[in-house]
């Protein structure tokens, strides 16, 4: 089955994303450390794609690193994200995007809890939405 295309150009995601949500999502910018919505979020649910709503990260799946910004060390599936080499700003890192939409997510470390693969997803909050589970 072929994967939807959720790719846009620039001028569509202008009408659909705020001006600091297309300046992160689609400029791969970086929100102030300790500002962001989901930074202390202790709900149960999924966290899905700001641009496009593809679910993204479990909260069970999120912890508080420290770093300033939603930290998760597993993604909901291996495809949900697509993860590329950054060199920008001087430094080399792996940049994280959505898998479906293509919107920089973050980037992802390998400083992350060790009992659960070593992985810190470091994901700005502008970047993601949050639906609730009910339970
Ligand atoms: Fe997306």
């Amino acid at each position: 089955m072929t994967k939807v295309n959720l790719e846009k150009s620039d001028e569509e995601w202008r009408k659909i994303l705020n001006p600091e949500q297309f300046r992160v999502l689609r400029e791969k910018g970086t929100e102030p450390p300790g500002t962001g919505k989901f930074l202390h979020n202790k709900e149960k649910g999924v966290y899905v794609c700001g641009a496009c709503g593809a679910p993204l990260f479990k909260s069970n799946a999120k912890f508080e690193s420290g770093s300033g910004w939603p930290s998760f060390y597993e993604s909901v599936s291996d495809d949900a994200i697509v993860e590329q080499r950054d060199t920008s700003h001087g430094m080399v890192r792996t940049e994280v995007l959505c898998g479906s939409c293509k919107s920089h997510l973050g980037h992802v470390f390998n400083d992350g809890p060790r009992n659960k693969g070593g992985l810190r997803y470091c994901i700005n909050s502008i970047s993601l939405d949050f639906r609730k589970k009910d339970d």
